[in-house]
């Protein structure tokens, strides 16, 4: 049929329940959106994943817009494999033009500012996705096995192809280790659109399986006894002539002090944030020992257990390849976050380090679930927080989150996640995936 000037086009943000939102207009109607955008309302944010919307203090009071930014329009007709999506980010705004300060997308833009006036730094970043697809026989022993990729049919090469077409950087697809479980990874890009990227990704990911029959899940994690879902955030510093700050090969490790102080500000805030990197319930059953998640505050040297990891450079020993190439990548995140908040976070821990000259954390190479608690403290390490109450409490007593991403997001995120907390109640573990399995 082609594509109508009637055919509707979503105006979007991602909110605090990791979902985008908003009203879609027709196709003709969109230029004259660009700047008056949609009308929006603040009780939104408390629509839960699972159908109840937490207290609200706005009630039905209030008005804000979304406007699109035609920077982050997806427009694609594939109707052959059924993806036909028009959708496009936006700001969440106050009528007067601000960002209000729920817009996971205004934290993120304002992160990224403050990086770059205090610090004079900007950050490039790409987002790592595993998920599960739920259109191929499932079989135990098939990670990263040929076989696997085979019975996914038409799906891996059609994902390629929709994400190309929606301007992604393709790298990598993978059968994952999980039974159905799969990888994708693309290019990093600049803050803002590494984390627009990854909304659109997700979507796309879940259109090209819907295209197919079938269904993309990227629930934390979809087995308690199972691995989990992760979103593995991989980033580095640019200063402002754009050339990386991240290496220092006089340095332990390779961390330049610039690098070392972001990333121990990011450690060191860890548990302060980490609500916002991984707010399911289930995300801390994902954020347990030898699960290849993370379970500790530690920089870890090539270790996929440790919340921040120093990737291994491949290819050329030169300086110059070595000084482009490294980086560091942080692995307590999953899909049921907002990236934009992801990074925001990110940038803010890293800002209070960089603001504090903090020294580059200790560099383990152990499992820091062998050694005993005096041990991890001395590395300089702690356990992360259990589970989303435990989470939730530390964001809600941290002035350093309340400054960072001020009072109205803090106690907005912290009302809206503990009404998810009472949801899940009496849900078995078991059940509880389910339920996020579907949610995401
Ligand atoms: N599935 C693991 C996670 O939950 C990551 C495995 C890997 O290293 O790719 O983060
Ligand atoms: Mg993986």
């Amino acid at each position: 049929m082609g594509v109508s000037d009637t055919d509707l086009v979503m105006v979007c943000a991602g909110d605090l329940a990791g979902q985008l939102r908003g009203k879609a207009v027709p196709r003709r109607n969109l230029e004259a959106r660009r700047d008056t955008g949609i009308g929006w309302t603040p009780t939104n944010v408390f629509i839960t994943s699972f159908g109840p919307i937490a207290p609200s203090p706005w009630g039905a009071l209030g008005d804000l817009l979304i406007r699109p930014d035609f920077a982050a329009l997806v427009d694609l007709d594939l109707a052959d494999w059924g993806v036909r999506e028009s959708f496009v980010l936006g700001d969440i705004l106050e009528l007067d033009g601000t960002h209000w300060s729920c817009c996971p997308r205004g934290q993120l833009k304002a992160a990224a500012a403050r990086l770059e006036e205090r610090h004079g730094l900007t950050i490039q970043a790409a987002f790592e996705h595993e998920f599960h697809y739920s259109g191929a026989e499932a079989q135990p022993g098939l990670g990263y096995a040929l076989r696997a990729l085979r019975r996914m049919g038409d799906f891996p090469d059609r994902l390629m192809a929709v994400l190309d077409r929606a301007g992604l950087t393709l790298d990598t697809f993978m059968p994952e280790y999980g039974p159905g479980q799969c990888e994708v990874t693309v290019g990093h890009q600049p803050a803002l659109r590494a984390a627009d990227e990854a909304s659109i990704l997700r979507e796309l990911v879940r259109a090209t399986a819907r295209g197919l029959g079938a269904r993309a899940s990227f629930a934390p994690i979809l087995d308690p006894d199972g691995v989990g879902n992760g979103v593995h955030v991989h980033f580095s510093l640019l200063d402002s002539n754009g050339e990386p700050v991240n290496h220092d090969g006089a340095q332990p490790f390779g961390v330049s002090r610039t690098a070392g102080a972001f990333l121990a500000g990011v450690l060191r805030h860890l548990p302060d944030f980490l609500a916002l990197t991984a707010p399911a319930v289930v995300s801390y059953l994902r954020l347990t020992p030898n699960r290849w998640s993370a379970a500790y505050t530690n920089l870890g040297n090539q270790d996929r257990e440790a919340a921040l990891r120093i990737c291994p450079v491949f290819g050329p020993r030169e300086d110059s390849h070595v000084a482009r190439a490294f980086h560091f990548e942080f692995r307590a995140a999953d899909a049921a976050a907002t990236p934009h908040l992801v990074l925001a976070a990110l940038i803010n821990a890293g800002i209070a380090g960089l603001d504090a000259d903090l020294p580059t954390p200790t560099v383990t190479e152990a499992d820091l679930s062998t050694l005993d608690p005096a041990q991890v403290a001395d590395l300089g390490c702690q356990r992360l927080p259990q589970s989303l109450a435990e989470a939730l409490d530390r964001l809600a007593a941290s002035d350093w989150a309340r400054a960072a991403f001020g009072e109205t997001l803090v106690d907005t995120f912290l009302r809206h996640k503990r009404t998810e907390i009472e949801v899940m109640e009496g849900l078995s573990e078991a059940e509880m995936c389910g339920v996020y399995g579907r949610g995401y």
